[in-house]
């Protein structure tokens, strides 16, 4: 099973990807986090990036779209992709489709977890403390959430017709959402 965890920057993709992981021995494939080692490993994506990601604005879609194409078509990670973070854009999410039927695979459940400015502004700041991510000061989580906001409207209008889209109340406590997701998944 393939499936995505969609939504704003700060919604909890990420913990409920890991937990996610561990239940269905999945594999996690974050765009952020693999953005991140390009960069920490000054690579010439690395270099491209630096200035997009550290002004909270969205990266390439060509970048990201070469970065994820190795994962989708490898066969160990075949039906275990737990998407976090990426599709963001249309483009990104045509692609996904595009990629997946490549290697005959397809996206299984779409979980949306919304949730609105306030919330997420508290808990990137609890996140600024904890992990010390650099591009998490206030002015730029906003960015973030806007741009975020307008770049995903389309990608969630693609989805939401989906008869495996679920949205979430992404200001739910973490065990709360959690347990929302496990019992779509019935695991
Ligand atoms: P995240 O860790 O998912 O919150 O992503 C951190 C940053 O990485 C974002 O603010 C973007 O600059 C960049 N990024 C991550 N995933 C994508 C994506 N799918 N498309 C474009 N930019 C991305």
């Amino acid at each position: 099973m393939n499936l995505i965890l969609f939504g704003p920057p700060g919604a909890g993709k990420g913990t409920q990807a890991k937990y996610l992981v561990n239940k269905l021995n999945g594999f996690q494939v974050s765009t952020g986090d693999m953005l991140r080692d390009e960069i920490q490993k000054d690579t010439e994506i690395g270099k491209k990036i630096i200035s997009d990601m550290n002004d909270g604005k969205f990266v390439d879609d060509e970048i990201v779209n070469q970065l994820i194409k190795k994962i989708i078509a490898d066969p160990i990670k075949t039906n275990r992709l737990i998407f976090d973070g990426y599709p963001r854009s249309l483009n990104q999410a045509k692609n996904l489709d595009i990629l997946l039927s490549n290697s005959n695979q397809k996206i299984d459940f779409v979980f949306f977890l919304n949730v609105n400015k306030e919330t997420i502004i508290k808990r990137i700041e609890k996140r600024k403390i904890l992990e010390k991510r650099s591009d998490d000061d206030l002015k730029i989580i906003l960015r973030r959430y806007e741009t975020y906001m307008q770049t995903t409207k389309p990608v969630l209008d693609f989805y939401s017709k989906n008869p495996n889209f679920y949205e979430i109340d992404g200001a739910l406590e973490i065990d709360e959402i959690t347990q929302k997701i496990a019992a779509f998944l019935n695991v």
